[in-house]
């Protein structure tokens, strides 16, 4: 099957000028070679620390940037390369939600104009026409239509978000980044938020790539997890199979400073605690990314940068301890695995 989203080792590098004559002095990689799909109707979920580049590469692909490198393509158009004209035409398809509700809505727009918004811009609705569709949109939310003409700073956080939601819903797109949805929100209402994020991928055939620090949550959400550290993707694999055996000792370090429901599994659990900071994106280590902190860090992790490949069906890794010779056996020993 094709898949709707298609990213191809995706860059985007942002210059640094220093000096008196601001000279351009070196890059902030902030996403550095990225490649994965996306299926039609499925949920990719892209987590790490932040700073990792995961909002930036969420709005790389989206063309909120224009992209050092690399390619995108959504629905078999050409994103990354689009001009303004055609990625105006292109732009109902894709479409974001944003993290902080309050800092993405007018506050001097009132919920109606705010959802009409997109539909001012794209379409050539009748104003009648354009009321029923705000309609539409506040039900399809959860959120009150009496309460249309209102302000954002009348509503609480969540309900702040699902304006958001239903201005992204506008236009009928196939594809949303999901930019930490759920991050600015209290606990009690997160899951609310999420819930209606998976009703509405259920019944508007809808492809998400949802982006958080929250690695519990992704695991409620997501189909497939991609682990981005320093810019790269460490890890991409199915959600069960990343939860259950992580690949990459990033991947083992972030998951094992996630709380364990079950205090025997805890006890029995090896925790890997990370040291050490992470290493400027503008000034990247040489080798694998992660070798300045990676508990099994080899000489030739410092060397030579791993390849992004698939090691088992499904499951992508950046990680030396996944190289094998030319007739297939490993080359590093065997990694123990969670289970011990
Ligand atoms: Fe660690 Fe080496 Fe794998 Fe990098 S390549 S994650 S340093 S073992
Ligand atoms: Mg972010």
């Amino acid at each position: 099957r094709e898949p709707l989203v298609r990213v191809r080792d995706l860059k985007m590098h942002f210059p640094i000028h220093s000096g008196l004559l601001r000279r351009r002095t070196g890059a902030v990689k902030a996403v550095d070679g990225v490649t994965f799909d996306i299926s039609q109707g499925e949920t990719l979920g892209l987590v790490g620390e932040s700073g990792c580049g995961k909002s930036t590469c969420g709005r790389a692909i989206l063309r909120l940037y224009d992209i050092t490198g690399g390619s995108v393509t959504i629905a078999g158009r050409d994103v990354a390369h689009a001009g303004p004209n055609e990625l105006r035409r292109m732009r109902p398809t894709m479409q974001m939600v944003f993290q902080d509700p309050q800092a993405s809505l007018n506050p001097r727009m009132t919920v109606a104009r705010i959802i009409a918004e997109p539909l001012d811009e794209h379409t050539r609705l009748s104003r009648a026409e354009k009321t029923a569709r705000v309609h539409d949109l506040m039900d399809r939310v959860g959120l009150n239509r009496a309460f249309a003409n209102r302000y954002p700073h009348e509503f609480s956080g969540g309900q702040r978000q699902r304006i958001g939601i239903a201005r992204a819903l506008a236009l009928n797109p196939r594809f949303i980044v999901c930019d930490e949805p759920i991050a600015a929100l209290d606990v009690s209402i997160q899951a609310q938020v999420v819930n209606l994020l998976e009703e509405l991928q259920d019944s508007l055939g809808l492809t998400y790539l949802f982006i958080s620090h929250d690695l519990s949550m992704v695991r409620h959400i997501a189909d497939r997890v991609a682990v981005m550290y320093l810019g790269k993707i460490a890890e991409l694999s199915p959600r069960d199979d990343l939860y259950a055996d992580p690949l990459h000792p990033y991947t083992r370090a972030l998951l094992s400073a996630v709380p364990e429901p079950d205090p025997e599994a805890a006890a029995a659990s090896s925790r890997t605690i990370l040291t050490g900071d992470v290493p400027s994106p503008a000034n990247p280590p040489k080798g694998c990314n992660f070798c300045t902190r990676c508990p099994s860090v080899m000489d030739i992790c410092r060397r030579i940068d791993p390849d992004f490949r698939e090691v088992a069906p499904g499951r992508h890794v950046a990680c030396h301890l996944y190289d094998t010779t030319q007739d297939g056996r490993p080359t590093a020993a065997p990694i123990p695995t969670r289970q011990g």
